[in-house]
């Protein structure tokens, strides 16, 4: 297997100081604390990152503060805001090699996956946000005869984000494009995993001509430096994506102070598949739909509810592409899929693999641990999976996929909504009819028909249920998170 050497600035960015990003500028954290991010192919040492505490969050959110109420960014134009998003999706271009080589080497991921999907994706992300910068409009509204009403739509002001280790740098523009477009100012914190890319990124703030204070990157853990963007009195919106358990958290300790959330959490999306589906597309379909990303992936399609004719034959093609699959480390080029993001995530989804065996359902293919060296999961499918067992009803995070039996359409509309989370769901199917009729009933946040995985900056992406609030991307949709409306009444009745 070759695998790709790193470039020049990926060396001298890792060689470098790796300090947080504040104001413009990178800096040691105030304690001088910092902390080790390794490699999850080999678990060797990468590079050791300054880690913020209370004190750093604090800076951080005063230089965004005084960037929001005293900074030329609220002041400007919002063309020319609208101008400095897109020259920095130019400069990440320049830069899309380094920023997927980052990717692939903290997450894991595959290299062409990191380019093409995270990299590519995120950069199309902040053009297409860039557009909005200039469509931010109120209304204007007929009420009452002889006064002028109409609405304001401003930025809410300084944001806190929060963003998980599996799509690092895609998560990171999914919040910050909004954000931005909007006027806000925006104090950002990277999962303590994967910071390397958004760090590397901080520069080309600057670079695209972002008044500094503008965007903050303040790498640390959860429970302090996330935890300080959470209560800080000075943020006017919290903005996070990762596990349900947090999210509750979050949302808990910024009740304390009314403050705005967004929340984008875990799934265990259903996939639906009809005897009469494009088998071949369908088997593509579910195959990626949960393993995409080694299953990292909160919209994965893990419970895959199959009718029963085709249940036998479906089973055996899985069990055959589940075998072919090639599992490696993200910088070699034959990579399909990498490894989990770390130590912690391998024991949890070899214990739900456990998990499954104990409670009866058939395992039939895969369900070890790859090697010893890097935290490499076999793609694990389990057959004959009942709608109670653990592995169908928690969110696993892994490359491991529940195949479910059903008969009756009504009966797996039921079952499939039987569920926590509603985040998405895929419907397999040549039937329009049926198509539409099943996704009509299904609660989720995004469905698929004949389709998986498609997410994109037009469309909104959120969850129902335990799975989120609010959505994310969409246009306007993304806007609104960043957004507060103030009504207008003029009176001009003359005597
Ligand atoms: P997590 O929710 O704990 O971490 C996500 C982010 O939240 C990280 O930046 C983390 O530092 C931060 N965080 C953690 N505790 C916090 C707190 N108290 N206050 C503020 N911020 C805090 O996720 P995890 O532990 O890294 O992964 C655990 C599970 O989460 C996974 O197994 C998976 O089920 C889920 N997950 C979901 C998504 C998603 O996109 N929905 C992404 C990552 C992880």
């Amino acid at each position: 297997m070759a695998t790709a050497a790193l470039k020049k600035r990926v060396q001298e960015f890792l060689n470098g100081d790796k300090g947080l990003y504040i104001n413009g500028n990178y800096v040691p954290s105030a304690s001088g604390k910092t902390f080790d991010v390794f490699n999850p192919a080999t678990e060797e040492f990468i590079a050791k990152v300054s880690e913020a505490d209370e004190s750093d969050i604090d800076k951080a959110v005063q230089a965004a503060r005084e960037a929001f109420d005293n900074g030329e960014w609220t002041q400007m134009e919002a063309a020319e805001r609208s101008h400095i998003i897109y020259k920095l999706a130019d400069l990440m271009e320049e830069h899309r090699e380094e920023l997927a080589q980052l990717e692939a080497l903290d997450n894991g991921k595959p290299y062409m996956q990191a380019l093409e999907d995270d990299v590519d994706g995120t950069i199309q992300h902040f053009r297409y946000y860039s557009g909005w910068a200039t469509k931010i409009t109120g209304q204007t509204t007929n009420a009452l005869n002889d006064y002028l009403t109409y609405t304001v739509h401003e930025p809410v002001g300084v944001v806190g984000q929060i963003i998980p280790w599996n799509y690092p740098l895609a998560m990171a523009g999914w919040k910050l494009g909004a954000a931005l477009a909007a006027g806000c100012t925006v104090v950002i914190k990277p999962a303590e995993e994967t910071p390397l890319s958004l760090l590397y990124a901080a520069k080309l703030f600057k670079e695209a001509g972002f008044p500094d204070g503008v965007v903050n990157v303040v790498p640390g853990t959860g429970s302090v430096a996330g935890n300080s963007i959470v209560t800080h009195k000075d943020i006017d919106k919290v903005a996070f994506t990762g596990s349900t358990e947090t999210g509750r958290l979050i949302m808990k300790t910024a009740a304390d102070d009314i403050k705005s959330v967004t929340l984008e959490l875990g799934g265990k999306s259903p996939a639906v598949v009809l005897e009469d589906a494009d088998l071949n597309a369908a088997l593509d379909g579910m195959f990626d739909g949960t393993m995409y990303n080694s299953g990292q992936n909160c919209s994965a399609t893990t419970r895959i509810y199959v009718q029963r004719k085709i249940y036998d034959d479906v089973l055996t093609a899985l069990k055959e592409k589940a075998e072919k699959a090639v599992v490696g480390p993200g910088l070699d080029e034959s990579t399909e899929y990498g490894p989990l993001v770390s130590e912690k995530q391998l024991n949890t989804v070899l214990g739900y693999i456990e998990k499954g065996e104990e409670e009866g359902a058939r395992l039939l293919t895969g369900g070890s641990r790859k090697g010893d060296k890097g935290y490499f999961v076999e793609p694990t499918i389990f057959a004959d999976v009942k709608d109670d067992m653990t592995i169908a009803r928690e969110e696993i995070f892994g490359p491991v996929m529940s195949v479910l039996v059903f008969d009756e359409i009504d009966e797996v509309i039921k079952r499939a909504n039987d569920s926590d989370y509603g985040l998405a769901a895929s419907v397999w199917t040549e039937s329009i009819k049926k198509g539409h009729h099943i996704a009509g009933k299904l609660k989720a946040g995004t469905v698929w028909i004949n389709d998986v995985g498609l997410e994109m900056e037009t469309m909104p992406f959120g969850g129902y249920k335990k799975s989120g609030i609010g959505r994310e991307m969409g246009g306007e949709y993304g806007i609104s998170n960043y957004i507060e409306v103030k009504s207008v009444f003029v009176n001009h009745k003359i005597d």
